[in-house]
C-alpha cells in the first residue's frame, strides 16, 4: 500500500537529509517537490547539543530553506514538556550544551549552570555534554537528591558525529542513573513518540496522513510506530537492508527505500 494519502513528512536529520555537513543525493529535490505537492515538511532530531535556529540556518544552508519552527529537537521538546507542566517560573539544571540551553530559556525556566550541596531547582534535564566533569555529575547528584526531577533528551548510547560516532546523551543519562539510583522520570527523544506527536498536533493532521523517515529502526521506526504514523527506514544512515530482515516486528517500517527519491514513487505520483 502506499502513501496517497500523507500530508506530513517528517524527516530524521543525520544519515536521512545530511550527513554531517554533506547533504545526502536526492534530499534536496525531493523536499523541495514534497513541497510542491503540498505537504508539510518538518524535521525532527534526537540531538540537543545545537538550536532549532541552527539547524534552520543548516537546512537554508544547504538549498532546503527553513525556519526554526519547520525543526524539532529533543531540546526543544523538553522546555514544551516542562512549560506545560510547571509553575512559573521554574529553575533548571542543565547538564548539556548550547542548544539545550537556548531551548530551555526559551521556554521560560531559569537555567542554572552551577548549583550546591543544598540548592533546590525543579529539575535536572540532560542531554550530550562535550564538556562532562565529574563535578557537574556530583552537581547533578546532588539537585535530583535534592528533589529535582531528572529528566533525558534522549538515550541514544552513541552520537553520528562529521567522521566517527562519538558517546551520546545515553552514556551520560547512565552515569547519573547510576549515581542516584533511578533511572529518568521522563526521556524525551525517540524511540519515545513525543516528538511526532508535537509536530502532528502543531501541523493538525492525524498518524495516518503522517509519515516519519528515518535511518535507524531502534529509534526513528520505533517511534513513529509508537506515535502510530507510517514509517519509511531509508538505507542512507545506520541501518542496511541485511538489519531491517533481522529487526523485531516493533521495528518493520511500512516502506524500505534506498534513497529519498525513491519517496515519490511510495507517495503513489507520477514523477514531478
Ligand atoms: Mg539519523
Amino acid at each position: 500500500m502506499g502513501g496517497s494519502n500523507i500530508r506530513l513528512v517528517v524527516l530524521d536529520l543525520d544519515g536521512v537529509v545530511y550527513l554531517g555537513s554533506t547533504p545526502i543525493a536526492g534530499a534536496v529535490e525531493t523536499i523541495r517537490w514534497l513541497r510542491q505537492s503540498g505537504r508539510l515538511v518538518k524535521f525532527c532530531t534526537n540531538n540537543a547539543t545545537r538550536s532549532r535556529q541552527h539547524y534552520a540556518e543548516k537546512l537554508s544552508g544547504m538549498g532546503i530553506p527553513s525556519t526554526p519552527s519547520d525543526v524539532v529537537t529533543s531540546a526543544y521538546a523538553v522546555g514544551l514538556y516542562l512549560r506545560q507542566r510547571s509553575q512559573q517560573p521554574f529553575t533548571v539544571l542543565a547538564v548539556g550544551e548550547e542548544g539545550l540551553r537556548i531551548e530551555l530559556s526559551a521556554a521560560g525556566a531559569t537555567v542554572l549552570e552551577r548549583v550546591d550541596v543544598t540548592t533546590r531547582v525543579d529539575y535536572v534535564v540532560v542531554g550530550l555534554d562535550r564538556a562532562f566533569t565529574y563535578q557537574k555529575l556530583e552537581m547533578a547528584f546532588h539537585a535530583i537528591r535534592n528533589g529535582a526531577e531528572f529528566i533525558a533528551t534522549n538515550r541514544d548510547a552513541a552520537a553520528p558525529m562529521e567522521k566517527k560516532d562519538i558517546p551520546g546523551a545515553g552514556a551520560i543519562v547512565a552515569a547519573i542513573e547510576a549515581a542516584v539510583g533511578q533511572p529518568p522520570a521522563v526521556v524525551i527523544g525517540k524511540p519515545q513518540p513525543t516528538m511526532l506527536e508535537l509536530l502532528m498536533a502543531e501541523s493538525d493532521v492525524t498518524p495516518a496522513m503522517t509519515l516519519f523517515v528515518g535511518d535507524r529502526l531502534e529509534t526513528d521506526v520505533l517511534a513513529g510506530r509508537r506515535a502510530g504514523t507510517r514509517t519509511a527506514c531509508v538505507l542512507t544512515g545506520i541501518a542496511s537492508a541485511e538489519d531491517v530482515r533481522r529487526a523485531p516486528p516493533e521495528m518493520q517500517p511500512d516502506v524500505v527505500i534506498a534513497n529519498l527519491r525513491e519517496l515519490k514513487e511510495w507517495l503513489g505520483e507520477a514523477a514531478g
